[in-house]
């Protein structure tokens, strides 16, 4: 990326050439602190609160005083059928059709549902394949699954690591897994965006290899999801989940979304976990004894969902719709690309970045390894700067093209090189 330089005036003139600059006034930035201002550079972990989410939540709440119970029916936007709202915004977000995907429960809630229906072991496939240092919550999901089922994860579960000395796991790694032991890996389940590394799997090409494999494919896109561009249903994914609070600014703890290809919307011979929220809604209230799930991803809910942060989640995916993945996905590699640049070159003595350097293989997190990094960190937080540090030596920062700046990107450099030379 030569040809960022380290001036401050560059960081101004990319921040007014910036098409989508006009967004980050859309959101409330965490206050000042002494007099600083805010760098948030954790839209990994927590996205920020988009102004319009106040309105969307109090119509609910007013609706609610108003009408009691009848809101189901009479709200503004009636509560029965309020999740539907959002499956076309979902459904482009994550490149696929709307009835393939619905927001219900929370993440890893979702990945245990659809790992009931899609993890179907045999004495011969039984094996699940995952990235080596998965998200904790979904070691813990996969692993209880396979004990679940009588299996052994010492002998089931298949990780993929880097190579020594690398941080990225290569595909053709994968690859090799795949041909080698995938008549006996009866689901791959992989994070689209690794949350520490930062590394975006090519997951167009491993889905394949894996296919061809014969094993189900499923992703957790918690760090995929209103960050990289993403295409469900053309690469043919068995299934996926994703949260809603990370990139996609739904507010803590936020209704997270499942994706089903279409291919499994009317297979009647799925076992899965039913609840009445999945029953035909023709019948739903007819309160029948038997279940007859509704074609589609929709079949899997299981309660009546909470309206208040479905309302929050409509405010943030009407923003996403407004702005558009492909705008969003420009800007980001770009200031990914500027943020990159200025480390290589101020910081290339003390940080280390963990993140692919190629912009298909990365969203917009960067994961820097730092020597004396817990202490840099500290002093990062005494100026206002909001990044996220994971035990023993990484700093992750995420500069998210909806609401940062390339000056954001400037001054946490700066604040980072001050701090290190103070050390
Ligand atoms: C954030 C995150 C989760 C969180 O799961 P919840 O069920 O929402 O608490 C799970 N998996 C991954 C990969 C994550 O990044």
């Amino acid at each position: 990326m030569s040809d960022f330089s380290t001036e401050k005036s560059q960081a101004t003139q990319l921040d007014r050439d910036d098409l989508l600059s006009k967004h980050r006034e859309q959101f409330h930035l965490p206050a000042e602190r002494n007099g600083q201002p805010c760098i948030y550079l954790c839209g990994n972990s927590l996205g920020l609160q988009p102004k319009s989410t106040a309105d969307y939540v109090q119509r609910e709440l007013e609706d609610w005083a108003r009408l009691g119970v009848e809101g189901h029916f009479e709200a503004r936007t009636p509560w029965l059928s309020y999740h539907e709202v959002l499956a076309e915004q979902t459904a482009r977000l994550v490149g696929a059709k709307p009835t393939e995907v619905v927001v219900m429960n929370t993440l890893t809630v979702n990945l245990h549902l659809l790992m009931v229906s899609f993890y179907r072991p045999t004495a011969n496939r039984h094996k699940i394949l995952v990235e080596a240092g998965a998200f904790p919550s979904d070691q813990y999901a996969v692993k209880s699954q396979l004990e679940y089922h009588g299996f052994d994860p010492q002998h089931s579960l298949v990780e993929l690591s880097p190579k020594d000395g690398e941080s990225s796991v290569r595909t053709e790694d994968i690859e090799t897994v795949l041909t080698e032991q995938g008549n006996q890996i009866a689901l791959m389940l992989l994070g689209g965006v690794n949350y520490y590394s930062g590394q975006a799997f090519e997951l167009e090409r491993i889905t394949t290899a894996a296919r061809a494999s014969g094993c189900v494919v499923g992703f957790d896109l918690a760090h995929a999801a209103g960050n990289v561009a993403l295409h469900l249903h053309d690469w043919q994914v068995d299934f996926a989940v994703w949260c809603s609070y990370k990139y996609l600014n739904g507010g803590p703890g936020c209704t997270a979304g499942a994706f089903v290809h279409e291919r499994h919307a009317r297979t009647p011979a799925l076992p899965r976990f039913a609840g009445w929220w999945g029953h035909d809604k023709q019948t739903r209230f007819l309160m029948g004894p038997e279940f007859t799930p509704i074609p589609g991803a929709e079949g899997w809910q299981v309660s009546n969902p909470a309206i208040l942060p479905l309302a929050a989640l409509r405010a943030s995916m009407a923003m996403f719709d407004e702005a558009g993945m492909p705008a969003l996905v420009a800007k980001s590699r770009r200031l990914t690309g500027y943020l990159e640049s200025l480390l290589q070159q101020k910081c290339f003595d003390y940080i280390t970045i963990l993140t692919p350097d190629v912009p298909e293989q990365r969203g917009c997190q960067l994961s820097l390894r730092v020597k004396n990094g817990k202490q840099l960190h500290g002093q990062l937080k005494q100026n206002n700067v909001i990044c996220d540090w994971r035990e023993p030596d990484v700093i992750r920062v995420a500069p998210a093209p909806f609401y940062n700046t390339f000056s954001d990107a400037y001054n946490f450099v700066q604040y980072l090189d001050d701090a290190h030379h103070m050390a």
